[in-house]
């Protein structure tokens, strides 16, 4: 074996042995075992892998692995989201490289450039997501531009519009001119901009009067209809029903009352241009306005307006009519405006009423809404249920239309002759003279079906009948309302069942100060490049112990990594220790013993498995790699192996079984060095069955548990640790033995493990008792500990030490305390660094009151 526990050198070899070996197929495993499935929240095939991802992944694989070693057959399966906008804007950029367009190409020889690009880069991810250990079943991949999965959003589509759900209408929706597409509500962002707000001046068509409106955008009064009024405004009462003129234009405009107006803004009246803003559109339905579209796809002005103003940008426009308002300009004032952007390229989206095609989704909800409510699907934490049910039950029509071209096209055609006449269908169909829709549909139209199409339906296959609907699903709070609810809603709708019994929610992980990873912060950590230092169990086991039940946002740290290595490093040393003996008879069967301290440790790995068990089945992964990482750490490597050095070879099959056993838990968190050290002991001639992969969990012994025994040996574990550093502040040389009284209830036991007292603390004998003479004192898990002063014990070397020690920790206490009493100091320093001050001074008083009562019991002892 080895003697450097070094990941690099074995990890991608075992996750090759796996995956060849088809252990992550549930085809592996004898049918009739119960069944446990989960879909990958498909990454960008332009994607690469974050931290975000590492850590959703890991969940995932700990919770697969776990149900694969408890008798599962497990089956989850991976593939990548073909990401419409997103992985065309890549291509697109790579053509203005090449001095070309994707108008310049055409649509076919545009669509072909991004397979080909797919076929280059769109593995990269997959093979990231073999790097972390992912133990998906690949032979079931999916792309969800896959031919089985195109039919299946065909399907989908057509079902969906034939029952009257899908229609094609006018909208408002959010057009991006960058994207060059239409956007859905939640692709928006809205963002605070410090604008202006004009009044201007309408002159009523009869007489000399006046109406003077605010707005924020004076350059759509190019497309103006009305001017609306608050029906209860007694200034304006008198004008409804009169017609104004349109400045710059020469056309006349009605005067309308519309509840939809605030009288508190501006003056109380509003111009309205249904073509261009979202709430004018729904004031024009109203008032049958016809919608004037004054403007283009690019955001330039154009249509039936004053040939000047034509083919200006939007930004211009907006300062030629400014200039050219004149005396209709009446004032200007600063003012607030929320601005909608696209969250993919930032520029600001444009309200643009086009056709588009929509899911009218407040009916189709209502089965997922009570579906909550039911409790057949939970969220974990809870606390994520408002945030779906909200969104639910304000939900808006969903526009799934884009202007883009990669993605699935939409299966609609229309007859040249009547083009107003959709025809939808699953095939295409024969009659060449058919023109089909150009647009593609939304991404997440695809996503929202993917626990289903990934199964092979609309087809009755053997995968749909045995894995849907699968039981968890892990994802970030971030795409709750993009994904979580459209899966809910389809899946139910067309198979009748939520896609998921369980939604796991984790938080977002950011860097250690709490601000999220972004490019242009420079604080983005490389998961790639963290598992090349540290391997990827030490990420993996990382990542886990932030995975709290309350599923809070992570602040990630590299050196919480290192200590994880280091963890592994502990492992591997433990196992190299076992090694030196023969394990032939290790076996998965708990052995026979005789001696205490095999007892204990054999309480203890139950005691252990008992928490694991209760911490996987609450999804309380952190509070897991806790507990094992402390049974691991100090039952196992310090006090164990250390209690049972001077007969290893005896214990060898406790601490093989032991260690084994661990493996087996250990795994789903650090799946690579179980796997290894596993093969170790087998190689070693251990009678263990095939991989530790396919291993069987655990059986709990209940009655192995022995708190008593528990109990003592904690007991000794914690004197002997006094001990040793009392010997260490007395300066006492390892060679010199000293003699140790014990006092309390249940003393006279501890006096069977003299051996242990002898050999790891120097003990010459333990005294059951107090000790008369004078001595050091200690107080320690409820016996009070004395250690008998002798002409070699350096006390007033002692007392010295005690001394300086206590003016240290009052220094330093003292500058703390300095710090936190500054309200300058409070103020400006960050709420972590603060955090850190107090802990630091709980520590250091902490530690100032047992020096002085060290001191203090020296002083009457001597
Ligand atoms: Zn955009």
């Amino acid at each position: 074996m080895d003697t450097v526990y070094d990941p690099k050198s074995f990890e991608s070899d075992i996750y090759c042995q796996w995956e060849s070996g088809g252990y992550f197929s549930p085809d592996f495993f004898p049918e009739g075992r119960p069944v446990f499935s989960m879909v990958i929240p498909p990454p960008n095939v332009t994607g690469k892998l974050h931290m975000g991802h590492a850590l959703n992944h890991t969940i995932q694989d700990i919770l697969a692995r776990w149900k694969r070693l408890t008798g599962h057959r497990v089956l989850w399966i991976p593939g990548t989201d073909h990401a419409g906008i997103a992985t065309q804007a890549v291509v697109e950029k790579q053509c203005v490289k090449d001095n070309t367009s994707r108008h310049a190409l055409g649509r076919a020889a545009f669509v072909q450039r991004i397979w080909d690009w797919k076929a280059q880069y769109g593995s990269h991810i997959e093979n990231q997501i073999r790097r972390l250990g992912d133990s998906v079943d690949w032979s079931r991949q999916r792309f969800t531009l896959d031919e089985s999965l195109a039919k299946a959003v065909r399907h989908h589509f057509v079902e969906l519009y034939n029952q009257g759900h899908i229609y094609r209408g006018w909208s408002i929706t959010h057009w991006c001119i960058q994207c060059q597409s239409a956007i859905s509500d939640i692709e928006v962002n809205h963002i605070d901009h410090a604008g202006s707000l004009w009044h201007l001046r309408y002159t009523l068509v009869s007489g000399t009067d006046a109406i003077v409106v605010a707005t924020t955008r004076p350059e759509t009064l190019l497309g103006d209809q009305a001017i609306a009024v608050h029906p209860k405004d007694n200034r304006y009462a008198q004008w409804i029903g009169s017609y104004v003129e349109v400045p710059l234009c020469g056309r006349t405009i009605p005067i309308v009352a519309d509840d939809a107006v605030d009288p508190e803004f501006g003056t109380g009246a509003v111009k309205v241009t249904p073509a261009h803003d979202h709430t004018d559109y729904e004031i024009g339905q109203r008032h049958n306005l016809e919608p004037r579209v004054i403007m283009d796809e690019n955001g330039c002005l154009s249509g039936d307006i004053p040939l000047r103003y034509h083919g200006l940008s939007r930004e211009d426009a907006r300062s030629k009519i400014i200039n050219d308002l004149g005396d209709c300009l009446v004032q200007t004032t600063e003012h607030t405006v929320p601005q909608a952007r696209c969250y993919r390229c930032d520029t600001v989206v444009e309200p643009r009423l086009s056709k588009q095609w929509f899911v009218a989704m407040k009916e189709l909800v209502q089965p997922a809404i009570q579906a909550v409510h039911a409790g057949d699907v939970q969220f974990h934490p809870q606390r994520w249920e408002s945030l779906y049910m909200n969104w639910m039950n304000t939900i808006r029509d969903w526009c799934i239309s884009r202007q883009i071209w990669w993605g699935h096209r939409i299966p609609v055609w229309y007859d040249p002759e009547d083009p107003e006449t959709p025809i939808v269908c699953v095939n295409d169909p024969e009659d060449p003279r058919l023109i089909q829709d150009p647009d593609v549909l939304d991404t997440w139209f695809s996503s929202a079906i993917w626990p289903f199409s990934t199964m092979g339906w609309p087809e009755k296959t053997t995968d749909f009948d045995q894995f849907y609907p699968t039981q968890a699903l892990v994802t970030g709070y971030d795409i709750i309302t993009f994904w979580v609810s459209r899966m809910m809603t389809m899946g139910i709708h067309q198979c009748k069942t939520p896609p998921f019994s369980t939604v796991i929610v984790h938080g977002l992980v950011r860097d250690i100060t709490g601000k999220k990873m972004s490019k242009s912060l420079g604080n983005v950590i490389d998961p790639i490049e963290i598992m090349d230092t540290y391997g990827a169990d030490a990420l993996r086991f990382c990542l886990a112990s932030h995975a709290t039940v309350g599923g809070q946002d992570i602040r990630f740290s590299v050196e919480k990594v290192e200590a994880c290595r280091n963890f592994a490093n502990k492992l591997w040393n433990a196992t190299r220790y076992l090694l030196q003996q023969p394990v032939n008879q290790v076996t998965n069967k708990q052995p026979l013993v005789h001696r205490d301290e095999d007892r204990w440790i054999i309480s203890q790995w139950y005691t252990t498995l008992d928490a694991v068990n209760q911490g996987m089945e609450q999804n309380n992964v952190a509070l897991v790699t806790e507990t094992l990482w402390q049974f691991t750490w100090n039952n196992v490597c310090d006090w164990y192996i250390e209690m049972t050095k001077s007969r290893a070879d005896d214990a060898a099959p406790v601490l093989g079984w032991v260690l084994s056993q661990l493996f087996i838990v250990l795994h789903p968190f650090m799946p690579f060095i179980t796997e290894r050290l596993w093969a170790e002991l087998q190689a070693h001639g251990a009678q263990l069955s095939d991989k530790v992969i396919v291993a069987q969990w655990p059986m709990l012994d209940q009655s192995a548990i022995n708190s008593e025994l528990n109990n003592t040996i904690d007991s000794v574990v914690s004197i002997i640790r006094t001990v040793r550093s009392l010997r260490k502040q007395l300066q006492l040389k390892n060679k010199t033995q000293c003699p140790l009284y014990v006092s309390g209830e249940g003393g006279e036991m501890l006096t069977k493990y003299s051996l242990f007292f002898q050999e790891l603390a120097g003990v010459s004998a333990l005294h059951s008792g107090g000790c008369s003479g004078p001595h050091i004192p200690a107080v320690v898990s409820g016996y009070t500990l004395g250690i008998p002063i002798t002409e070699a014990t350096d006390i007033t070397g002692h007392q010295k030490r005690l001394e300086q020690q206590a003016n240290h920790t009052k220094q330093s206490l003292d500058q703390v305390n300095k710090k936190l009493n500054n309200p300058g100091f409070l103020n400006k320093a960050p709420e972590r660094v603060v955090e850190d001050i107090r802990i630091k001074k709980e520590a250091l008083q902490c530690d100032y009151d047992q020096l002085m009562v060290q001191m203090k019991a020296l002083s009457h002892n001597v």
